[in-house]
């Protein structure tokens, strides 16, 4: 690889500009670092602004789903919803990108190809699909857990005469399904909020559902300035409170197990959850994730409510999630969706008993079946979790990450990999990461990150790296913390099942954001214990 020209070589190149990537521009240039961010869109935002799909909204409501590290800016804005629409949601980075300055860091339409690490100067060469070659001291890997989204490999796809989208990669000027036959392939938390919006304007829409998710209805409404304002005025002990909760949610937890109460009070307590909406369904009791009983008593209640809901019982039988335990895939948040299916233009097509097989020019095929469509929407997800950083070509002391990771991703706290110093990876796999209030886990990465190369500078060092013996230690505890949960009975995208030939490997870190955090703090205390850290003299005298 051509090496960088001195004019090209900052302090921190940081890959993606979401929420996690815009954070970490802000806290290196207070450090006085030089940062330059890579964008493969052509805006901030990520997520937000890829994912634009009808009904696309925050699962975790707005007040908690915003950034915590600037007082004023969390007084200044206003969420006109509790659970803030994507428009708004992209708008909200839009603004904190003109609020800090931080566009002038960023190029945009920029995809980040190739990363080479050179330990004779301590320094990452990082190549983009522009020709851009840059040197920096340390690479931070902002490019989102969620931000490669995939279709499966359907034959046919290209004989399709009609308009096929992906939720993840939506047009940008919207699509408008009036009077269309639509296809949507997919019942995750995308679907769950699409299909809804989708059949209110097509004119049929068939669900292909292979699994079943459970929704638990979001309570969505107007934010109140009441309600905005008892938050704003206790944000401070909110947000700190937040940071050490299980999943960074303030979510009322109640601290006793479903199986300690009588069946009058759990079916009480499920109700008044059930009404207020959102994920605190999950938070009725202490032991839904870990007990399959206690999990039994939720899943059951749910399926009750979806046979309530839907009149034609053998589709409220196929949308009763039965192959998982509650909680164990993300849950998802909903307005209206088991209702959606009593609409006489949605039609539910059991895809595991009838797969799909081929996409035809005029539809799919699942079973024996031709369905026609004028469109199909993928809502099939993402390469989770590892996609982003595998999908770059980045590799140090001639060893690949895709190499290292071939048996699954192994880390330290899901913040570095052996073998690869110098690279931080922002809520990476082996971190609570998708597991929690994604915002909350970014600002407290970001911030590690930010600590860590303080550090380093204030120490005359330029070098960090994960132990070996430390990065196996914490797979192993990962692993161990995973295995007293119900969590690896589902066949979910945290254990990568839903792409062929990903290794099965339980990927996110489930001892709690507020454990997690602690043994973050400890052993940045210690030293940064189980890191070697080192200066570039000392790399250069061991030549
Ligand atoms: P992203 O927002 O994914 O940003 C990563 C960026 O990196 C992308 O813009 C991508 O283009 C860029 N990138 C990747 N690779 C490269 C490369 N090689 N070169 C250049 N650029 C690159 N989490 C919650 O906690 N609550 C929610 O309610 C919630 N809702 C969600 C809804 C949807 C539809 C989805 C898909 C996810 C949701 N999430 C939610 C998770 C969400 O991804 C995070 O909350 C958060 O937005 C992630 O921010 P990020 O900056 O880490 O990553
Ligand atoms: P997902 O949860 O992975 O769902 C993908 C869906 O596509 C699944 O129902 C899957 O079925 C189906 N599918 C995949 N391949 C298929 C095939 N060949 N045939 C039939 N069906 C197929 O993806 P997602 O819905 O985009 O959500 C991903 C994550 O993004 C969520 O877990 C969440 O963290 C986040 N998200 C959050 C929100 C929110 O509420 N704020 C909204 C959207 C996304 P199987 O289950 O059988 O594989």
């Amino acid at each position: 690889m051509q090496a960088a020209r001195p004019s090209n070589a900052v302090d921190a190149v940081i890959v993606g500009a979401g929420f996690a990537g815009l954070y970490m521009l802000h806290r290196l240039r207070g450090l006085g670092l030089s940062a330059r961010v890579f964008e493969a869109g052509s805006g901030v935002g990520g997520t937000w602004y890829w994912n634009r799909y009808p009904g696309a909204r925050c699962d975790v409501e707005s007040m908690q789903y915003s950034y915590s590290f600037s007082p004023e800016l969390q007084q200044e804005w206003q969420w006109s919803e509790l659970f803030a629409s994507q428009p708004e949601i992209l708008r909200y980075a839009n603004h904190v990108a003109d609020r800090f300055d931080l566009r002038r860091d960023i190029q945009f339409g920029t995809r980040v190809t190739e990363m080479r690490f050179d330990r004779a100067t301590h320094r990452w060469d990082i190549r983009t699909d522009r020709g851009d070659v840059v040197s920096a001291r340390y690479c931070v890997m902002a490019t989102g857990c969620l931000s490669t989204a995939r279709v499966p490999d359907f034959p046919g796809i290209e004989r399709f005469t009609g308009k096929t989208y992906h939720t993840g990669h939506w047009p940008h000027e919207g699509v408008d399904f009036t009077g269309r036959r639509v296809g949507v392939i997919g019942t995750g938390s995308s679907a769950i909020q699409a299909i809804p919006v989708i059949a209110q304007q097509a004119a049929h829409v068939t669900v292909f559902q292979r699994t079943p998710n459970f929704s638990i209805p979001s309570r969505n409404g107007p934010m109140t300035e009441a309600y905005a304002e008892q938050w704003k005025s206790e944000y401070p002990a909110r947000r700190e409170h937040a940071r050490h909760a299980r999943t960074g949610i303030l979510n009322n937890p109640n601290d006793i197990s479903a199986m300690e109460v009588s069946d009058e009070d759990r079916q009480r307590i499920y109700e008044e959850r059930w009404a207020a909406g959102r994920t605190n369904f999950m938070a009725a009791f202490n032991d839904l994730i870990f007990e399959r009983q206690a999990n039994d008593t939720a899943a059951d209640f749910v399926r009750g409510k979806i046979r309530e809901t839907v009149r034609d019982q053998s589709t409220a039988e196929l949308l009763a999630p039965k192959n998982h335990p509650i909680g164990t895939k993300r849950i998802c948040v909903d307005t209206d969706y088991y209702g959606t299916y009593n609409r006489e233009n949605v039609t539910l097509v059991d895809a595991r008993a009838t797969p799909v097989t081929e996409i035809t020019a005029h539809g799919l095929r699942a079973g024996d079946i031709e369905h026609r469509f004028d469109a199909i929407v993928f809502a099939t997800g993402f390469d989770a979790m590892t996609g982003a950083l595998t999908k770059i070509d980045i590799a140090a002391d001639g060893v690949t990450l895709r190499q290292k990771w071939e048996a699954g991703p192994r880390t330290y706290l899901g913040l570095m990999t052996s073998g690869f110093p110098n690279m931080f990876m922002i809520t990476g796999p082996g971190s609570p990461s998708v597991l929690s209030n994604k915002i909350v886990s970014i600002e407290q990465h970001v911030d590690w990150i930010a600590e860590c190369v303080a550090y380093l500078r204030a120490c005359g060092l330029d070098c960090i790296e994960a132990k070996q013996s430390a990065e196996d230690a914490w797979v192993q505890h990962g692993n161990e913390v995973a295995d007293k949960t119900l969590y690896p009975l589902a066949n979910s995208l945290y254990m990568g099942v839903n792409i062929p030939g990903k290794p099965q490997v339980f990927m996110p870190y489930i001892g709690g954001v507020g454990a997690y955090r602690q043994a973050c703090d400890e052993i940045a205390a210690e030293g940064y214990r189980g890191f070697e850290l080192s200066a570039q003299t000392a790399a250069l005298a061991a030549e």
